[in-house]
């Protein structure tokens, strides 16, 4: 006899739990299926975010902070620490422990929410006509394969199963030499050389944490740009800091083969010139995107339309070809964010409640958790050039901020684009200390479609690296008071 579900959603990672619990609140018999498995089999719920991607990243670069201050850093304010050392084995073990309270905590909030969660690999079975309880239209069969196989009937189904990391062609990750995020997160020793292919977001954190470790950090890029989808202005700060900091970057290289060996990795490269080149290293991670999970779905049984990169096909709202099926998060287009995975997660519960949920695609942030941190929100100058749209330009550097001085960190700027004749904001972009959270105001500006002259008039408390945002929308009516 199946189980009975208004929803079921396939993915317990932030589009999908989050999904969950919102179509839960909203009345709904809820069904969540995950299939991740932690150390001792049992469910480890969060999926890429809690478990391999945003959380124990942010643990990662949090402890090698730390150990980099203490190395570098304590001196100047007058304190001494004598032998400062680090265990790598106890940063991980950290990293894990952090990573298991959010796991348990989303298995608290199902049972709050009264949320059924089954753990195994779901997939479709068939459509049938008025499946569940409380509907009349078409409905799904889903199976659960786990530690026992369930059949369960949903009215409606939400995909969110994610992303996996993308392959090199001919170096398949072991995760022991040649890593995938998975792998990345988990050495237990620094490596005294690391190579990373892709200096994306995710190239960037992981070599940040290793290189403050003291692993001797390459990173081999294939765009010829540093950072193409970020503001050029503030990309070009970031790059200065990161070579400062001991990254090696290079741009505009094209990766040869990869000879995988008992002691560690060998990359053949060519150069932005075209010359050969050839690069040992202990561990070679690979970041050069990720993959939608979809082949584990047997999307055929019931004809759900994907595109040619396996992702499926979505319109705006998250629907997918198929009457009662969504999808969120990283498996449908757009940015691969935990947010944006949310974002839509609530919206689909919304609808599905017979309510209007919406994602302003526009006002998504994006952070890189790097030192300097790096996050934005609209459009870059490059973008609005671009597009032909008039703006005007303000920028505040962290060197002129009261607070960046009493911290020590002044690197970086706020930038913020406004429109030339109404002034709405249509982009800031910082780099510097805490732009992970500075951005949420500009985000909040820019979703009640402030003007530069709006944050410019709004009392920012003193001192705080905040007062740079209202001097970067100053400066864009040409009126800074501290620069
Ligand atoms: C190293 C790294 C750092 C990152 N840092 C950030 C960050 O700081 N901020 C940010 O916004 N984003 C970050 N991301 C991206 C973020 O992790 C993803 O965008 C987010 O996890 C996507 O959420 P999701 O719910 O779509 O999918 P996922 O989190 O991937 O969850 C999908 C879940 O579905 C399960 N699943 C898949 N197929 C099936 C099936 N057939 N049956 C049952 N279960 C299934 C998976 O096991 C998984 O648990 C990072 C990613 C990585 C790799």
């Amino acid at each position: 006899m199946s189980k009975q579900f208004d929803v079921i959603v396939i993915g317990a990672g932030p589009g999908g739990y989050i999904a969950a619990i919102r179509a839960a609140q909203l009345g709904k018999n809820v069904a969540c299926v995950d299939e991740w498995k932690n150390s001792q089999g049992g469910p480890a719920l969060g999926g890429t975010c809690t478990n391999t991607g945003c959380i124990p990243s942010k643990a990662l670069l949090q402890s090698s902070e730390h150990f980099d201050h203490a190395s570098h850093h304590f001196a100047e304010h007058g304190i001494e620490v004598k032998g400062v050392s680090m265990d790598a084995a106890k940063m991980v073990a950290r990293k894990d422990a952090v990573v298991k309270q959010n796991n348990d905590g989303i298995l608290y909030l199902f049972k709050k929410n009264k949320v059924s969660f089954f753990h195994g690999r779901a997939s479709f079975v068939k459509a049938v006509e008025g499946a569940a309880s409380t509907g009349s239209g078409p409905g799904y069969e889903i199976k659960v394969a786990g530690a026992a196989e369930e059949t369960l009937m949903g009215q409606q189904v939400i995909v969110a199963t994610g992303s996996s990391a993308r392959a090199l062609p001919g170096a398949p990750f072991d995760e022991s030499q040649v890593l995938s995020n998975e792998g990345a997160l988990a050495m237990t020793a620094v490596p005294k050389k690391l190579g990373l292919i892709g200096s994306g977001v995710i190239g960037l954190e992981m070599g940040s944490v290793w290189r403050r470790l003291g692993s001797e950090v390459t990173i081999l890029e294939g765009l010829p740009t540093f950072l193409g989808v970020v503001d050029a202005q503030i990309a070009k700060e970031a790059h200065k800091a990161f070579v400062k900091q001991g990254l090696k970057i290079e741009l505009g290289v094209t990766v040869g083969d990869v000879k995988v060996g008992k002691k560690g990795v060998s990359v053949a490269w060519t150069n932005a010139k075209g010359e050969a080149q050839k690069l040992d290293m202990d561990k070679l991670i690979v970041s050069i995107g990720r993959v939608p999970n979809t082949a584990g779905l047997n999307a055929e049984a019931v004809g759900l339309q994907l595109d040619e990169r396996g992702a499926i096909v979505v319109d705006s709202d998250c629907k997918t070809n198929l009457p009662g099926v969504w999808a969120v998060g990283d498996v449908v287009r757009g940015p691969m964010l935990a947010h944006k995975a949310e974002e839509e997660g609530v919206a689909v519960a919304e609808r599905i409640a017979g309510q209007h949920g919406h994602v302003n695609f526009n006002t998504i942030p994006w952070v890189i958790y790097t030192n300097p941190e790096i996050a934005w929100v609209g459009r870059t100058e490059q973008q609005l050039k671009a597009d032909g749209v008039a703006y005007k330009a303000g920028t505040f550097p962290f060197l002129a901020n009261g607070r960046a001085r009493a911290l020590g960190d002044t690197t970086g700027m706020v930038k913020m684009l406004a429109d030339a004749t109404t002034d709405e904001i249509l982009g800031v972009h910082i780099v510097g200390p805490m732009a992970s959270e500075l951005i949420a105001e500009c985000v909040v500006a820019m979703e009640f479609r402030a003007s530069s002259e709006d944050i410019a008039r709004i009392c920012h408390a003193h001192p705080t690296l905040s007062e740079s945002t209202k001097e970067a929308a100053l400066a864009v009516d040409k009126r800074t008071l501290n620069f």
